[in-house]
């Protein structure tokens, strides 16, 4: 039996899945430029001799029904077994799941419809994610579903930092608030370090970093989030990709009137045409470092600006927390980049954060410590799989549900049998 990890976009389709025993990875792959002529499926899988096989196919994709299908199709036709068959159930990355979901959930229609009620907060995502659902539903309509919530992991957050300081109203009746995203990659990697330490995650207190074209910070106290950058959208916070992170609200207001812009101009500028390619016209990591090594101005200005904001939210959230067991950095950056790390950490001696060069700069994969033996606060690298996290969390859903279930059946039982004696 295996477990398919879904994360449907609104022009790809990424796919992993798992075998239920065990965990491992038995197949993966994305499907690009979905609803163009050329969407190009790269299909990966586990072959029997233990070695990863990969299989490239471009053809006309007009949906993600379309897409779904040709996924299904080359997966059966690479492997000896087809995807769709022995699985135990399907587990779908939803973005936005607002104040009402705190935990993943087996979907039903229900669910579906109050996914669908949060599309005005997350217009971008949701729609994407509740069509992945849809044709998923169609296609294995005997299978379980289970949402797992970007949001979820940040809704312990205590109101004093999930509050913007707006009329208490448009709280109130627009849900304007912060809810923080990414949690799937922060809650994995806190898991993970809680196993690295040997700390009980309901005992630690981390800053987990998650620097990639998305990025953003969290404070997690006792194993739960308390604070995250990311704010009512993915907009807020860290400088990324193409978002500008956190930014005067005024500038906004400044921009339309000074240059005429519309507000859909001015939104696609902030999530599109920012971050570091905004000042340096890439959003490539390496190629910024490479750049600012080679004397460019606007790459080093970017990468100084980076890092300069990780180290600010660092700052801000060993504030919050009081004491910190490490911190994690994880992510395409945060896994790869000793220098944004080094930068990152830089001048923070004060509070116990002090980065080993030797370590830091050392290439390997896995989990380690790159702190210096005199730091007080551990610095960790952790690789990130959110797909294996919303794995984890469907079988987990599913298991709840089965003893429930074998409760109630249990009860019913017992409740026959006293009936039967009587
Ligand atoms: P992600 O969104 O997590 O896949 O991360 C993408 C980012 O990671 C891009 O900015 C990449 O340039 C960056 N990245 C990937 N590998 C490296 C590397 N070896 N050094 C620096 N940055 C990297």
């Amino acid at each position: 039996m295996r477990v398919i990890v879904i994360n449907s976009g609104s022009s790809s389709i990424k796919y992993e899945t798992f075998d239920l025993n065990g965990l491992s990875s038995a197949s993966k792959g994305i499907l690009e430029r979905v609803g163009t002529p050329d969407s190009r499926l790269k299909h990966r899988w586990l072959s029997s001799s233990g070695t990863w096989k990969e299989i490239v196919e471009t053809r006309p994709v007009a949906d993600h029904r379309e897409g779904f299908s040709f996924i299904f199709e080359v997966s059966s036709r690479a492997q000896s077994g087809s995807m769709e068959t022995e699985v135990f159930a399907v587990g779908h990355r939803v973005v936005h799941g607002g104040e009402k979901f705190r935990e993943p959930v087996i979907i039903d229609d229900t669910v579906l419809r109050t996914i669908e009620e949060l599309i005005p907060l997350a217009p971008l995502h949701n729609p994407a994610n509740v069509r992945g659902i849809k044709v998923m539903q169609d296609l294995l309509p005997r299978v379980r579903q289970v949402a797992v919530f970007d949001t979820a992991f940040h809704q312990t957050m205590p109101p004093m930092a999930f509050h913007y300081a707006l009329p208490y109203d448009l709280y109130q009746s627009a849900g304007v608030r912060r809810y923080g995203f990414h949690g799937s990659s922060h809650q994995y990697v806190a898991k993970e370090a809680s196993r690295y330490l040997g700390i009980p995650f309901d005992k630690l207190n981390l800053i987990t970093l998650h620097l990639g074209n998305g990025a953003s910070a969290t404070a997690i106290e006792k194993g739960k989030s308390v604070d995250t950058s990311m704010g009512l959208t993915p907009l807020e916070g860290l400088i990324m990709g193409t978002r500008c992170g956190d930014l005067d609200p005024a500038v906004h207001f400044y921009l339309a009137r000074k240059t005429g812009r519309s507000f859909e101009e001015i939104e696609d500028i902030l999530n599109r045409e920012s971050g570091l390619t905004g000042i340096c016209g890439t959003n490539d990591m390496r190629d910024i470092q490479s750049r600012a090594n080679g004397g460019d101005a606007q790459a080093a200005l970017a990468l100084e600006m980076f890092c300069y904001r990780v180290k600010k939210y660092i700052g801000a959230y060993y504030a919050a927390l009081g004491s910190v067991d490490a911190i994690v950095f994880t992510g395409g950056i945060g896994e790869n980049s000793a220098i944004v790390r080094n930068k990152s950490c830089e001048g923070l001696a004060g509070i116990g954060i002090i980065p080993d060069v030797r370590r830091n700069n050392a290439a390997d994969n896995g989990v380690r410590e790159i702190q210096a033996e005199n730091s007080r606060v551990k610095i960790l690298v952790i690789p990130t799989d959110e797909e294996r996290e919303i794995a984890k969390q469907t079988i987990e859903v599913i298991e709840i549900e089965n003893r429930k279930d074998s409760t109630i059946g249990d009860t019913m039982s017992s409740h026959k049998e006293h009936n039967d004696r009587k």
